[in-house]
Order: structure tokens, then sequence, then C-alpha cells
């Protein structure tokens, strides 16, 4: 039998929930890692699994990872995800949609969701319809809706601090970076480099996607799989989980990783084994934090230059992580995960960002 509590993934989970709703085909994990510092926010995923154990994995690295993402980032928010997995046959009907809303709605706010791979802001209208406990959605000025670009500007901004921690420089200017995944965020994130005069390598499956890069960006297209073995100084990952492991990390030719993907490291040792080969590596929830960070300035109020400002001091974050790191003589994600855990436990998260709960509640 498969085990929950005792497997790697679980690590203090406060609460899991399964749902099913038979009308609509929904089955749907809700996992909350933790309400120390205040709801957990975290975005709803809806993916195919290959079976229900990957589901469960998924969801489970993914909200802590959200945990430590607000407590790093000095947000008021606790940590937590969603997954609906993907019905066959009948897709992501709007009545799906609803019923995961009056999912996330029985949880009284506990748990606040926002979009996520395979869920759009036009997903979220939907769910917002069945529950106040959604952010990251336009809502009628009070915020963004899309966080990708917010997310890409935090990811510019760590990608800084890696690259003057690495190579002294103030600039990205001649930085090059080998970019895999051009999707919302890897999109404007490429667009945001080649504004700041760096040096694109860029790979994706979409080719309309390469053709955009190579034509408005000036980037070199290499295939899917050579992106891992690019001679460049920085490797931005903005595609899947878990491709920094035991097969790619010793292709890279890198001297830094910063990209916006989740759970880069397939597993905590390697971010050891980058450390080993004098690759800095920015922890993937410190850097891609930019999203969560806008979502935390949603209110009547919401100012975008304010939030922006917020999302580009995850280079000082980053820097304070990398100096320590060296100091120590420690991996980066070692660091980030102290540093995490001990401002939960210390319940130091920045001045409450209460706009949000003012703009659900
Ligand atoms: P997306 O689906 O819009 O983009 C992913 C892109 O990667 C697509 O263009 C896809 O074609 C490409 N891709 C997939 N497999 C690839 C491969 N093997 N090689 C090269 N390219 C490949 O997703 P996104 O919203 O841009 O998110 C990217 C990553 O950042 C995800 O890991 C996501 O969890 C993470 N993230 C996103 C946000 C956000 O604000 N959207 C916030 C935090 C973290």
């Amino acid at each position: 039998m498969m085990s929950v509590f005792a497997g790697k993934s679980f690590r203090n989970h406060e609460q899991v929930l399964f749902h099913h709703d038979r009308a609509s085909g929904l089955f749907a994990i809700i996992a909350i890692h933790s309400t120390v510092l205040g709801p957990a926010l975290g975005g709803c995923r809806y993916w195919t699994y290959d079976d229900e154990a990957a589901a469960i994995d998924d969801v489970l690295r993914l909200s802590r990872g959200m945990t430590y993402k607000a407590a790093l980032a000095g947000l008021a928010f606790g940590g937590g995800k969603a997954v609906v997995l993907a019905p066959k046959g009948t897709g992501k009907t709007p009545a799906l949609l609803t019923a995961f809303g009056n999912f996330v709605n029985r949880l009284g706010g506990r748990y606040i969701t926002a979009e996520d791979v395979g869920t759009c802001p036009a997903d979220m209208e939907i769910v917002r319809g069945a529950t106040p406990f959604v952010a990251g959605i336009a809502n009628g000025g009070a915020g963004d809706g899309d966080p990708s670009p917010a997310t890409a500007w935090g990811v510019f901004h760590g990608l800084r601090a890696a690259a003057r921690a690495q190579l002294g420089r103030d600039d990205v200017r001649g930085v090059h970076v080998a970019l895999q995944g051009l999707g919302h965020v890897g999109g404007h994130l490429a667009r945001y480099l080649a504004d700041a005069g760096a040096r694109l390598t860029v790979a994706d499956l979409d080719q309309s996607r390469l053709t955009w890069a190579r034509d408005s960006l000036g980037a070199e297209v290499v295939d899917e799989d050579a992106i891992y073995d690019v001679a460049a100084d920085v490797f931005a990952p903005n595609a899947m989980g878990a491709i920094l492991n035991d097969q790619t990390i010793p292709r890279l030719r890198v001297c830094a990783v910063a990209g916006s993907a989740n759970n880069q490291l397939a597993e905590d040792r390697h971010g050891a084994a980058l450390a080993e080969r004098g690759i800095l590596y920015a922890p993937d929830y410190v850097i891609n934090a930019g999203g969560i960070i806008n979502i935390s300035h949603e209110g009547p109020a919401y100012d975008r230059d304010a939030a922006l400002a917020h999302c580009a001091r995850i280079h000082d974050t980053l820097a304070e992580i990398f100096r320590r790191a060296k100091r120590e003589s420690r991996p980066t994600n070692e660091i980030a995960d102290q540093l995490a855990e001990e401002r939960i436990a210390t319940h130091t998260a920045g001045p409450a960002q209460n706009a949000l709960r003012s703009a659900v509640g």
C-alpha cells in the first residue's frame, strides 16, 4: 500500500484533502502544508498524471514549496496547492471548474487558489463564481490577472543577482543565457533579458515560440535536449520540474542556474551536486516568487509599479542567500530552506498583506 504520512514528500503537511464530484467528474486534491504565517496560497494545477501516487507527490511537493516561497518573500501567507486530475474524455468543463470552486469554498479561506500549469485566468473566473477564495485574477482592477509577467520580472532580477555573484557584473549586457521554455514566464523573461542586452540561446517544444524568439529577440535556437549542453553563463529553466538531476547536472556548461520552473532539483542532494561543480543555484521558490508577491498586492488599491518594485527585491534576497552559502560553504537550497524555516518558527512575516483578504473576504 502507498504510504502518505511516511512518504518523503509529506513533510509535516497540516492537511491533505481528496475530493470527487460525481456530476462533473472532478477528482481533485488540495494540500495545505502550513497556515502558520497566513492562509495557504497556491495555484491549481490541471494535469494528466501517470497515476494517483504521482499526483499526490506533486501536490505535496508544490504545496511545501509555497510555504517556503511565501516565508522568504516576507508575506503573510502559508503554503498550499491543488491538483485536478484531468479526466479522460470530457476535458476541463465549466462544471468541473465550478465543482473545484465549491471544494475550495468549503475550506472557508484556509486555502486560496490561483492559476497554475494547465489553468488560466479565464478558468479562475469560473472558479470565482463558486468561491471568493481565488487570487491572481483581474477582479475589476483589484489585481493584475496573469501573474506570469511579475514572476518573470522577479526571475530577471534574481538572474541579475546570480550574474553579479558569479561574473561580478552589474548588468546582464552580453551575459549568455541558455533558456529552456518560452511559455508564459519564459517568454516574458526572454524579452526582459533581450531588452537588457543579454545573449539568448533558447529551446521549446513549440515551434511558433522558437520562431518568435529568433525573429523578435535575435535568439539562437537549439533542440530541446541540446539546451543542457550549451556553453553559456546562465541556464534558465522555465518549463518542467526535476530538470536538475544525475543526468543533466554533469552536462551543464554554465556558472549559474536561475529560472522560474518549480521543483527544479530532482532531489535535494542535487543542490550539493551543483555546488560541487561550482554552479550557483538560485533556489526555485525564491527566484520565482514574483507571482505570489504580485498577488499579495491585490486589492482595491492595487499599484502595479509598487508590486513590480517588490518583485525586484528578489535580487536582494538571493544575494543574501548566495553570500551566506559562500560564507558557510553550503548549498544555496539548504540555506534557503533554513532561512524559510527560521522565519516560520519565529513568525516573522513582513507587514501583513491584508489587501487580498479584504478583496476576497
Ligand atoms: P507554460 O506552460 O506557459 O510554459 C512552459 C513552456 O515550456 C511551454 O512553452 C512549453 O512548450 C515549454 N516546454 C515544455 N517542455 C519542454 C521541454 N522539454 N523543453 C523545452 N521547452 C519545454 O508555463 P509557465 O506558466 O511559463 O511556467 C513555467 C514554469 O514556471 C513552470 O514550472 C511553473 O510551475 C513555474 N512557475 C510559473 C509561475 C507563473 O507565474 N506562471 C510562477 C511560479 C512558477
